[in-house]
């Protein structure tokens, strides 16, 4: 690199070109993908003729939007589904996996996890966690049940088949990736094998917390049986572009029962204004097969550069993956500090921050994050959290261009190396 605008370490430049060269095969893999996935997106657009009429605003009740219904069309394509709900006026992926949760389960049914605990905003939602009265899913008296994962972190088939066999399951909910964790995510194959297992044995809806997965492989949950998935536009669907909003995709009639709760039984999705949003989340999803290519060659870079640093990095740049959440066991709460605040020094918003580990409600330990984000909260742009407890492992994920996250990276690892917590 002649230009060093970022004063990096010369003998940090050095490792940085040898973690990238290992990591050749895999970038040849993503970029693959990313060519099906991005040429998928483009017939998705064409087949239905998406026009420039499409990217108009539309306000009040927003009847006969034809961008929406547009919008719809082309996602639900994509993901390999019959219908889908994107909507910009899903707060959040709680939100939106909440709506989902709700259209499709009744009072006396039962639901079972199939991933262990479930992320943890999610909790509150079953009621596994937090008050009562609330108006989560046990309130309702919705059933939950779960099974745990394996010693190596698998979804136990032998606990699920045999629930199946003794319980009366509505529904098997699966989260695909890991979350905050260190088990593995899903492969959509993998997940293939849970809705065949589910099919022997009931007639339960399968729904996936798609979170972080979708375009990291050429398929989704549902081209594999999935009844029902959900995500969130400002993760890997809204392509960094997204403002805000979610995605419901699935079986039709299953779309429609979710419609009816995110409006009114009745309405379903033949309400709601989209106020100018459309453009954006077309944009986006438009971008989203190639940023997620991005994002995955930024935790692959990630991996390869903190393994030579000699710390065990999950998954390793050379492991499958199946969503875009790299983690790195960094071993004291001082590197993790240090490697959030050398993050945030390589965003493009808020570079001048300085991340502080604060009382995050919900957690038990402080966390401490680095987000330097065009969209506030974004985690397919470039961003970090690390809860201050062992093994001090740092979650990274995102990034909507490779050769700047890789940046983000290198300034890390260089705060690191000023403090002394690493040597080169
Ligand atoms: C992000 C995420 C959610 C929730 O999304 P929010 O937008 O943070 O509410 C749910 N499940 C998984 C696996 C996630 O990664």
């Amino acid at each position: 690199m002649a230009e060093n605008y970022f004063n990096i370490d010369e003998k940090l430049l050095e490792l940085s070109e040898k973690a990238l060269n290992r990591c050749k095969e895999e970038f040849i893999k993503i970029d693959k993908t990313t060519e099906i996935n991005q040429q998928k997106v483009l017939y998705a657009f064409s087949a239905n003729r998406v026009s420039e009429a499409d990217l108009s605003i539309t306000t009040g009740y927003g009847y006969g939007d034809r961008g929406r219904e547009a919008l719809d069309k082309v996602a639900a394509m994509c993901l390999g589904a019959e219908d889908s709900i994107v909507r910009h006026s899903f707060a959040s992926g709680t939100h939106t996996l909440t709506v989902a949760l709700f259209g499709l389960l009744r009072p006396g049914e039962k639901m079972l996890c199939v991933t262990g605990t479930p992320y943890d905003t999610i909790r509150p939602v079953i009621g596994i966690k937090g008050k009562e009265g609330r108006g989560s899913l046990k309130d309702f008296g919705i059933t939950y049940m779960q099974t745990e994962l394996t010693d190596s972190g698998r979804v136990d088939l032998d606990a699920v088949e045999k629930m199946l066999k003794t319980e009366k399951i509505k529904m098997v909910y699966i989260q695909r990736s890991r979350g905050y964790t260190l088990r593995p995510s899903l492969s959509v194959e993998e997940i293939g094998e849970i809705v065949a297992l589910t099919r022997n044995f009931s007639d339960a809806i399968v729904m996936v917390d798609n979170c972080y997965g979708e375009f990291v492989q050429t398929k989704e949950p549902t081209d594999f049986g999935a009844d029902i998935i959900a995500g969130s536009l400002i993760k890997n669907p809204g392509g960094g572009i997204a403002k805000c909003g979610g995605y419901i995709a699935g079986k039709k009639e299953l779309v429609e029962l979710c419609a009816y709760r995110m409006t009114a039984p009745g309405i379903g999705k033949e309400v709601g204004a989209t106020l100018g949003h459309t453009r954006d989340m077309l944009m986006g999803l438009f971008h989203a097969p190639h940023v997620v290519g991005e994002a995955l060659k930024t935790a692959v870079f990630c991996a390869s550069l903190y393994e030579l640093l000699g710390f065990d990095a999950s998954p390793a740049h050379n492991e499958e993956r199946y969503d875009i959440i790299q983690s790195i066991s960094l071993g004291n709460p001082e590197r993790l500090i240090a490697f959030c605040r050398g993050l945030q020094k390589g965003s493009p918003i808020d570079s001048f921050v300085v991340p502080e580990p604060w009382d995050m409600p919900g957690y038990d330990n402080k966390v401490i994050m680095a987000a330097g984000a065009f969209t506030s909260g974004s985690s397919i742009e470039l961003s970090a959290d690390a809860p201050l407890r062992e093994p001090f492992a740092v979650w990274l994920q995102g990034g909507l261009n490779f050769h700047s996250a890789k940046i983000g990276i290198l300034l890390s690892a260089q705060e690191m190396l000023k403090e002394g917590l690493i040597s080169l």
